[in-house]
């Protein structure tokens, strides 16, 4: 059987009730026989009115962020928890984005979220990826180890993981790494993976400036499970043309 490719669709702070008429057409096109795996992260206030709306759902929900507190409940103000994600049917949560990183989490909230998240099967995306001062002094791997190390500790470690490389000097600019490059850091994220956390199989994504002009090159990276998606997710023209440029090209 062919295995299914990954598509995450991340809104960030966009979207609202109106961004219905775009997931119809996103849930009509998928109704389709295909080989994706659609998580759509709109601003999780939004999420159970589109689940109401939507008939025959074929794609899962994500939350953009989760409680770095590891309760169910209690005088948080402002958190919400795994357990209430997990109640309103999101499956998933992105956890370690660059842009909640600069907005202040660090390696150590983002392994209590991690934790908060997987005790409630919550599935993890764990997002990490150097700055392009990183790259130039070439520290790529270095950042991205400690990244990966600080925060997914042998214990954490399960197939409710799913690892996104994002490279921060491509996420919302429009230039991807090359090819070589990026098999370079797969193959990498594929040792550390193996050799720390002894995972074998590790879902691997790739994020940054994914469309339909890019996808073409990103689509022949090795050990790739699928992509993380900003900026072309937002429409569902954009979206879907995405997902037939990766299938017919
Ligand atoms: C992102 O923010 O995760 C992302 C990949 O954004 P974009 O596709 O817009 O670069």
């Amino acid at each position: 059987m062919k295995k299914s490719i990954y598509f995450v669709a991340n809104w960030k702070m966009n979207g609202g009730l109106n961004s219905l008429k775009d997931l119809v057409k996103i849930n009509k096109f998928l109704s389709k026989p295909n080989s994706f795996k659609i998580i759509v992260c709109p601003p999780i206030l939004f999420t159970k009115f589109f689940a109401t709306n939507l008939k025959k759902l074929k794609f899962s929900f994500g939350s953009q962020d989760v409680s770095v507190i590891d309760k169910d409940f209690g005088a948080y103000t402002g958190e919400v928890s795994s357990k209430m994600l997990i109640e309103n049917r999101i499956q998933y949560v992105l956890v370690g984005h660059s842009e909640r990183r600069t907005l202040g989490d660090t390696n150590q909230i983002i392994k209590h979220k991690l934790i908060s998240a997987l005790r409630n099967k919550v599935k993890v995306i764990f997002c990490f990826g150097e700055n392009l001062n990183d790259k130039k002094n070439n520290l790529s791997l270095k950042v991205i180890k400690k990244q990966i190390l600080s925060s997914v500790d042998k214990k954490l470690v399960s197939k409710n993981i799913i690892f996104a490389y994002e490279p921060i000097w491509s996420i919302g600019t429009g230039i991807v790494p090359e090819k070589e490059y990026l098999n370079y850091i797969f193959s990498n994220i594929k040792k550390i993976l193996k050799e720390y956390l002894k995972l074998k199989n590790p879902e691997i994504l790739y994020g940054g400036s994914v469309s339909s002009e890019t996808i073409n090159d990103l689509k022949k990276v090795n050990h790739l499970s699928g992509f993380l998606v900003g900026g072309a997710s937002l429409k569902s023209s954009s979206f879907i043309n995405l997902l037939k440029s990766y299938k017919y090209n």
